[in-house]
Order: C-alpha cells, then structure tokens, then sequence
C-alpha cells in the first residue's frame, strides 16, 4: 500500500475573547490547519475559548485526553488576561520557572528601542519545566513546545504574523517526525457553469471508487459563491507516487466535465480569463448595467490585469446606454433594457470604441423590484462580442448581492468559452 496509514488527529484552541465578539474572527486556525495538513495531521476540533481560566482548562482536558496535537495560540501576551501560559502549566502539573535566557532575549528586544522593559513583561519569560522555548522573531512572546504523555502541545502568540513564521517553521519541524513523514497532496478543479448538484451527479460514481483505490484519493465538492470547487486530496509516504494517482484522477474529471473546467491548479476564472487574454496579446473593455462595475473589479483584482483591461463603462441608465455605448433607442424601445440585442449592442459598443478585441455587455434584474414575468428577478442577459458574437439570457437565483455575484463569474466564464471556442451551454442559460 502506499496510501499512508491512521492520520494523526489534533485540536486547535484560539484564545482570545475578542474572537467572541462580532468584529473578530480566528484565521490562526486556518493558517494551522494548513500546515497541520500538509503533514498529514487531521483537525479533528477546534475551539475559540475567552479569557478565562475555567473555560480554556476544560477545553485543553478535551482536547488532551482525544487528540494527538494539540496547538492553542493567543493569551501569550505580558496582561493578566493573557492566561494560556498559566493554564497549560497548572492542568499538566507543570511548575512555572524564569527562564533567564528568554528574560535576556526579551531585556534586548526593549533596549534595541531604548526603553525599559515593564516589569509586567517578565511573565513572558516564565516556562514551564520541560517545555521548549520557540524563537519569535516578530514579537515579543516566545512560542512554547511540550510534549506530555506522548501528546504533542504548541502554544503559539496571537498575532497571526507572529504565530504563522513559528507554526510553518519551528512547529513543523517538531511534528515531522510524529507525523511519519506523511504527505497530503491536493488538487483543487475549479468549475464553472454547473450547479453543485449537477457536479456531483456527473463525477460521483467516478470519484467513489477512488476511495478504495491505492493510495486512496478523497474528494470533497465545495460551492464557494463563485464557482464549483472539487477539492482531491490523498495521503501518502511517496509524494511521487501520489502525484501520479492525482493526475490521473484529475484527467478523468476533465474528460466527465469538459468545457466546464476553469482550472486544474486552483486558479479562479478571473486569472485564467487573464492569462487567456495575456496568451492571445488581446484587450478587453467591458459596459456592465446590472453588475455595476463586478466584472470589471475580478479582472483587475489580478495583479498585471493592466496588460489587458483597457476600460469598463458602467451604463446603468437607459440614457447611459445610449451615450455612452451607441445602443439604440429604438432597440431599448422594441426590446426593453434587459433584453440580447440591448446586451449585444452593449458589447459591440463598448469593443468598437474603445478599438479593443473583446467587449462584453450585462444587462439585467438584479432584484428585489423590476421583475415581470416575462423578466423575472435574476434575469440576466450578456454577449460577448469578440471576433464572433455570443448572446444568452441567464436566470440566476437568490438576492441581489447575490444575482450580481453570479452574473459577474458568468460573464467572465462566457468570455472563457468565447476565447476557447468551447460550448457555452450552462445549467444557467435560461430557455426561451
Ligand atoms: P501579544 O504579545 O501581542 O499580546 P498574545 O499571544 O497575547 O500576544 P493576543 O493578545 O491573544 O496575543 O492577540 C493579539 C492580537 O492577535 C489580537 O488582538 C488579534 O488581532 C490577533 N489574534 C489573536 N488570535 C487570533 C486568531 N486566532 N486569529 C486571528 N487573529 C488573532
């Protein structure tokens, strides 16, 4: 077999109250999970604990007695409601001794800005016995690393770019040889144009018997509010060998989907519509109505998209249209804004004047008023006017935010299939 054996399993404790209040979220523990993953280790819990001593002690006796890591971060700070080191130290029966070496480490880190260090700071420096002191190169509060009863614990600092270079680094390194360097690969296929449920119809019976397969390949189908994301991953001690199993997994999945694959390599389809364009040495312009400027934001959130955006014009009103774009009143008049010739007048608009390749025109009902039941909410009519032109109508569901999010990933998705001369059929494409 190579598939590698039972997963180390581990708990992950963020300490902070200010993670229970509305304004802040634990990240730490995704960066952990990360790393953690990547070792083969499986998060099997993890918890957000307050300042409070009772709370995080029942929390850590969970944690210890069931899993196999344990990495708490936060509470490591000088203030007395930082309680994590105190906490650790009392549940394991470990005494709290200064380390002189940390209080030297840390006597510097003051001086170097020429001030004294608080005396308050001095518990950053109080290690309980056995532990080992992790360097932080960011900060003020040194990780600690112990190992009780065969459990391995990390206590790492808050701030997550203090805590990110010591769990990436020091901690890692510690884990390896626990994790009997196990590797857990992965793949992300990013899909477009299908519904989850239709995904998993199509690739369901083909990623199924991958489970029982060596090494064994689980597969995980996510809806991220933009695409469909398959997520591949498997756990082996020949990276090889894995890499193998992933790829040919991956082809069968591209030979099930098609012209529905965005990307192999996790790559969104506002990048790969850039790269796309970047290939061909074309420029893009877009007129966007009822997405607002959506379109136009996801191309030039990718860093170097001024290759290839020359310009958007938002043209929300009838009137916009027409000065702006050059459609015809007329065609507003015997179509109705939200129409595809509208649309296709858009594109063709906004190509030609701005003397670029590709245009793209939206135009659409974005909600809650404004649908009919000709034009129902979510409507959404595009072209794309390249060196051929393409209409559709869509009807995407939900509420505003999030009729637009669609339209916006579909258009960029059609100008996809456009470049690619693939078939622009889509679960969304409504029928008229
Ligand atoms: P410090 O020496 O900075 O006090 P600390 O270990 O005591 O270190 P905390 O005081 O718990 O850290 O947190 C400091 C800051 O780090 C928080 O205000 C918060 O912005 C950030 N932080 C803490 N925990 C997390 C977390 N789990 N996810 C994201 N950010 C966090």
């Amino acid at each position: 077999m190579s598939t590698a054996g039972t997963p180390l399993r581990a708990a992950i404790i963020a300490v902070g109250s200010e993670m229970l209040t509305p304004t802040r979220v634990d990240t730490n523990s995704l960066t952990v999970t990360e790393v953690l993953n990547g070792l083969g280790i499986d998060v099997a819990f993890k918890a957000v604990a307050g300042d409070h001593r009772a709370d995080l002690d029942a929390l850590l006796g969970h944690a210890i007695a069931r899993y196999d890591v344990v990495i708490l971060t936060g509470g490591l700070g000088p203030t007395a409601d930082d309680v994590t080191r105190d906490v650790v130290a009392s549940h394991l029966g470990l005494p709290l001794l200064e380390d002189a070496d940390v209080l030297a480490r840390l006597e510097q880190r003051f001086a170097a800005r020429g001030v004294r260090m608080p005396d308050v700071n001095r518990r950053q420096a109080m290690v309980p016995s056995g532990a080992a002191v992790l360097g932080n190169p960011n900060g003020t509060a040194p990780g600690l690393w112990i190992e009780h009863r065969g459990k391995a614990i990390a206590l790492l600092p808050g701030p997550p770019r203090e805590m990110k270079p010591m769990m990436a680094g020091e901690v890692r390194e510690r884990l390896l040889p626990r994790s009997g360097h196990v590797r857990l690969l992965r793949r992300v296929i990013v899909i477009a144009g299908r519904t989850e449920s239709r995904v998993e119809e199509i690739t369901q019976p083909t990623y199924a018997s991958w489970l029982g397969a060596d090494p064994a390949i689980e597969t995980t189908i996510l809806a991220t509010g933009r695409h469909i994301e398959l997520h591949l991953s498997t756990r082996v001690m020949d990276p090889a060998a894995g890499a193998r199993a992933l790829d040919e997994a991956v082809a069968q999945i591209v030979a099930l989907l098609g012209p529905d694959i965005v990307s192999c390599d996790g790559r969104g389809i506002e990048q790969v519509v850039g790269d796309a364009l970047r290939q061909r040495g074309w420029r893009i312009a877009c007129a966007e109505s009822c997405t607002g400027g959506l379109v136009t934001s996801m191309l030039t959130d990718v860093a170097g998209s001024s290759e290839y955006v020359e310009r958007s014009i938002i043209a929300y009103s009838n009137r916009a249209k027409v000065e702006l774009l050059g459609v015809a009143e007329s065609a507003i008049a015997q179509h109705g804004a939200v129409s595809e010739p509208v649309a296709l007048a858009m594109a063709m608009g906004v190509r030609d004047g701005a003397g670029v390749d590709v245009g793209v025109g939206i135009t659409g009902i974005a909600g809650p008023g404004g649908g009919s039941d000709a034009r129902p909410v979510g409507t959404v009519c595009m072209a794309v006017a390249a060196d051929r032109v393409h209409t559709r109508t869509f009807r995407f569901p939900g509420g505003r935010s999030t009729v637009k999010t669609f339209a916006a990933v579909t258009a960029l998705d059609l100008v996809r299939r456009v470049l690619n001369d693939l078939s622009i059929e889509t679960d969304w494409a409504r029928r008229r």
